[in-house]
């Protein structure tokens, strides 16, 4: 089985083939003090605490056409067509560059896993060089210095963290579940919930990052695992700062996450903490569940409970594939039904369609309405989420509408219930 790949990009000089020598341990020692020397790609295997990888050095950088601005991009868009993960490396004491923002948006838009590494940071205690870092939109930079090793493990730790799972068969399975949202909503009081019934065997697994605890728990013969249950439980006062940190630690959960429970707190409805939260699971491509908690707390009739999921579902509208579920952590109400939903989510974000099934449906919904550009063929290339790539004639040409429609004719055909879906279009003869 190939190993996963990890890519590391940036701007010439940044320090991508000193990290790279300190990552594989020396062996390959080229590290030439004139920016934009051509270096042939480099591949070497790589090991962090059990955990096996490939690291690929994509830095030969030739000046072609548009001249290195757009090298440095060309080179981008390949790490993330091929890479599990992409350290993008910037350079504390050089500080931002246009360079930086438009690689930044780059991996932004492909939703790989992105560690923001800020290298050639000798000085731990004064870290302000790095604020400016922020606008890149990838989160915390980490600091280190690759050629001192500084900061190296913190680094690997985070790597790991982000290498995707092999799901089946794993010694330690389970689907892995991360209850995200902000404070107060119910977080731990579901997670007792969840964990408080009979015949659960728990037990505690560090995670990889410090402070971070997983909780391994056994239900029904099938086995789960909450993500960082230590953050949730940890009861911290709520200032600003530590609101965003708590944002982004719900944002490392997810990126561990087969399924995220997005949790709302139903007297409160949907926030912009909670649509930035659901919004980044989205990006990742987890298969998401949106649980209304304090659904006893609700006047309702009859009609509330279709009017409230509606309304969730609009403000929310990006997730709409999410099923909306009305508990109570207090009362129990319907907790019961949370994990086989779980259950049936991680299953549907695993599914494969056969390509002769999935061309019978996407040939019909191209007679029933005829795109722009000629759709040849359709193939499934991925799970996790399911992501199917059409040939066409020409891929601009098919507008968002078409690419919904398509979207909606494949959740009708093979359900995908809780799980977004990749379309990705290519051109073909
Ligand atoms: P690349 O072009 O991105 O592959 O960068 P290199 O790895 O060739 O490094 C460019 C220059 O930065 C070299 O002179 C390195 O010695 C220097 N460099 C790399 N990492 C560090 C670091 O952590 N601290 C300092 N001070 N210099 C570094
Ligand atoms: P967390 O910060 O997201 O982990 O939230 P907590 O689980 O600590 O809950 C915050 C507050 O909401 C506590 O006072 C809980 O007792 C209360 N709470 C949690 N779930 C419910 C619920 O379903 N109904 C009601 N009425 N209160 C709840």
């Amino acid at each position: 089985m190939a190993k996963p790949l990890v890519a590391i990009v940036g701007r010439p000089n940044v320090g991508k083939s000193t990290l790279f020598n300190r990552l594989v341990g020396g062996q390959v020692a080229i590290v030439e003090d004139i920016p934009g020397v051509t270096r042939d790609r480099l591949y070497r295997d790589s090991e962090w605490r059990g955990y096996e990888f490939t690291l690929v050095d994509t830095g030969g950088i030739t000046e072609g056409p548009g001249g290195l601005e757009a090298a440095v991009r060309r080179q981008a868009e390949q790490a993330v067509n091929e890479a599990d993960v992409v350290l993008f490396l910037v350079d504390a004491r050089e500080g931002l560059t246009a360079n930086d923002l438009a690689v930044a948006e780059i991996l932004r838009r492909s939703g790989r896993p992105v560690i923001l590494v800020a290298n050639k940071v000798e000085n731990f205690t004064d870290l302000s060089s790095l604020a400016d870092f922020y606008q890149l939109g990838l989160g915390d930079p980490l600091p280190i210095s690759a050629a001192h090793g500084m900061n190296v493990g913190d680094l690997l730790d985070r790597v790991v963290e982000l290498l995707p799972r092999r799901v089946e068969g794993e010694g330690r399975g389970g689907i892995r579940v991360a209850i995200v949202g902000r404070p107060n909503v119910g977080k731990s009081s579901l997670v007792n919930r969840l964990l408080g019934e009979e015949r659960v065997i728990v037990s505690e697994i560090p995670g990889t990052t410090r402070d971070a605890v997983d909780t391994h728990f056994k239900k029904n013969d099938k086995e789960y695992i909450l993500i960082d249950t230590a953050g949730i439980r940890r009861k911290a006062r709520i200032t600003t700062s530590t609101e965003r940190y708590s944002v982004q630690r719900a944002f490392r959960a997810v990126d561990r996450a087969d399924v995220v429970l997005v949790v709302l707190d139903a007297t409160e409805g949907v926030t912009n903490q909670d649509k930035r939260i659901a919004g980044y699971s989205h990006e990742k491509g987890k298969a998401s569940i949106i649980i209304v908690n304090k659904w006893d707390l609700i006047p309702k009739d009859d009609k509330t409970l279709e009017r409230y999921r509606k309304a969730v579902l609009y403000e929310l509208a990006f997730m709409d594939y999410a099923p909306v579920l009305f508990v109570s952590a207090l009362t129990g109400q319907r907790i019961h039904q949370v994990l086989p939903l779980v259950d049936e989510v991680a299953m549907e974000a695993k599914r494969r369609v056969p390509t002769s099934t999935l061309n019978t449906v996407v040939q019909e919904s191209v007679f029933l309405t005829p795109p722009p550009a000629k759709i040849y063929y359709a193939t499934q290339v991925g799970i996790q989420p399911p992501t199917v790539v059409f040939f066409t004639s020409d891929p601009e040409a098919i507008p968002l509408s078409y690419r919904r429609y398509l979207e909606n004719q494949l959740r009708r055909a093979f359900g995908f219930k809780g799980t977004p879906l990749r379309l990705i279009f290519r051109e073909s003869k």
